[in-house]
């Protein structure tokens, strides 16, 4: 184990725990063990539920919910370098992505807090139908009950705040399921959430094997929300066992984005550069597809290549990194595999499509055909694919030619075509002179078809995670 790396327990019931087995946490850059945490099962799953109910049946006012998360976002802000590093660690992400999203994870708690003090229902007007004449009703926001949250190794730190604070601001108590490869993060947000004094039990964290966690999870009638982000097969698996409870699903995306003739070329070429290849372009809305106009389509390549190369790719704990590598050697395979495949498929590799040392070199394919790989399905890997079209109704069908419908973008001088744009794209988001991996944490963030069936952003999941009681008083 490398002299920096850190021990960990489980939180279950506000005790830290060890079982006696351990999940190694390695760096997807060195190899190097980082971390080991504390492995949990069936057994430990079951124990954080029961923890979890204990803590609902004694209900914590939203006062003292919105303030156990304001004092949070200051312990964020207090460790701030340092939660950083520990996500270019464990996760491989630059640190310059890593404390971008150390202050979006204040963000996150901030707007939660805020929902946690904004909770009300609704007055009913009840005399606008006869039958309710001489009636006051109102609504009441009740919390779902216990959620189980799993989530992915891309944002260890920011997705697990999207699925915390919203949870504890709507007063449900969670058991959460980090992923295994990223575990260190969450932990270290469970370690502040119990500084900032949150009683036991209302957030209990288990680190271990996917099924068997999940299966308890999914089994277990006392949760009533399971909150899952990660790839499509994992999440609408869950979502066909778990019948009986609400899933909230956060999935996939091949981010699409158009650059019309008129557009700023420069402008577009800058950002989509910036944005298909930060974090190696493991994000759910990493930019994967370009589609450009014919007549700037020459002068897009000749102005975005350059700006790709220009990009530093090695050690993501140096702050001059911008890519660093993905997440393991079974990524890597798979990735080389489909831009071997655009190869020998037609398409034309621009730049990258290598690796140097362990590092996937930056990579632009052209001219790829719609049925390969990196086309069709989700690279989640620094790979981007740049096409031309005539019109902007073949845009867009291009675009829409996909299962997964979370974001995509269009760069255009033209406010018609702008709307048109957002107006007949299937996804949940549409960016305007901005690469659709923009998102900022208040906003409504979620998919269509595939890409899921909710939307995140503190405001949306507190709805998603309160039921709904009306009351009515007969005057
Ligand atoms: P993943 O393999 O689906 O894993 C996500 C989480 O699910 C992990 O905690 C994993 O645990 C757990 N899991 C795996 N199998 C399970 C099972 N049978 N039952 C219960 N839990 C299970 O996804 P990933 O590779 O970590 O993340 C990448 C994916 O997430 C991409 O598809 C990306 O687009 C998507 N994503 C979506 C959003 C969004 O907001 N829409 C944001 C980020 C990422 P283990 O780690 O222990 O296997």
């Amino acid at each position: 184990m490398a002299a920096t790396a850190t021990e960990r327990k489980l939180l279950i019931g506000g005790e830290w725990v060890e079982t006696g087995d351990w999940v190694e946490v390695r760096s997807p850059y060195s190899g190097d063990i980082v971390g080991r945490v504390a492995k949990a099962g069936a057994k430990e799953a079951r124990a954080a539920i029961d923890a979890a109910e204990r803590a609902m049946a004694d209900p914590l006012p939203a006062h003292k919910r919105a303030e156990i998360l304001v004092r949070v976002v200051s312990g964020i802000a207090r460790r701030h370098d340092e939660i950083a590093a520990q996500i270019a660690a464990e996760a491989g992400k630059p640190l310059k992505a890593a404390k971008v999203e150390t202050s979006r994870a204040m963000s996150t708690y901030t707007f939660s807090a805020v929902e946690a003090r904004k909770l009300a229902g609704e007055v009913v007007p009840m005399d606008a139908a006869q039958a309710g004449e001489g009636k006051l009703a109102f609504t009441l926001r009740e919390p779902i009950g216990i959620v189980g949250a799993i989530s992915p190794f891309n944002f260890p730190l920011n997705l697990v705040a999207h699925k915390i604070a919203p949870a504890l601001a709507a007063g449900c108590a969670v058991v959460l399921k980090p992923a295994s490869q990223t575990p260190l993060s969450a932990l270290t947000l469970a370690e502040l959430e119990h500084e900032a004094g949150l009683p036991p039990g209302w957030l209990n964290v288990l680190v271990g094997p996917a099924s068997e966690i999940g299966d308890v999870l999914v089994e277990d009638e006392r949760v009533r929300a399971i909150t899952f982000t990660g790839s499509s097969d994992v999440g609408w698996g869950l979502r066909e066992r778990a019948t009986r409870k609400k899933v909230l699903l956060e999935l996939g995306n091949t981010t699409p984005v158009i650059v019309q003739a008129d557009a700023e070329v420069d402008e577009a070429a800058s950002k989509l550069a910036a944005h298909a290849f930060s974090f190696a372009g493991q994000s759910c809305i990493s930019v994967q597809r370009i589609y450009v106009q014919q007549p700037v389509y020459d002068d897009f390549v000749a102005q975005f290549v350059p700006k790709v190369e220009e990009l530093v790719v090695g050690d993501p704990g140096d702050a001059e990194t911008d890519v660093g590598p993905v997440i393991d050697d079974e990524a890597r395979e798979r990735i080389l595999s489909w831009i071997d495949e655009a190869r020998s498929g037609g398409a034309e590799v621009l730049v990258g499509g290598e690796v140097e040392g362990d590092l996937i070199q930056p990579t632009v394919i052209a001219n790829a055909p719609p049925e390969l790989k990196v086309c069709r399905e989700e690279v989640f890997g620094p790979v981007c694919v740049v096409n031309a079209y005539e019109s902007l109704d073949e845009a867009i069908e291009l675009a829409n030619g996909t299962r997964y419908g979370l974001q995509a973008g269009i760069f255009t001088a033209d406010i018609r075509a702008a709307l048109k744009a957002a107006r007949e794209l299937e996804f949940g988001g549409v960016t305007v002179n901005e690469a659709p991996t923009f998102r900022s944490d208040q906003m409504p963030y979620g998919g269509l078809k595939d890409s899921g069936n909710t939307r995140e952003g503190p405001a949306y999941s507190v709805h998603e995670l309160t039921e709904q009681r009306v009351v009515i008083v007969d005057l």
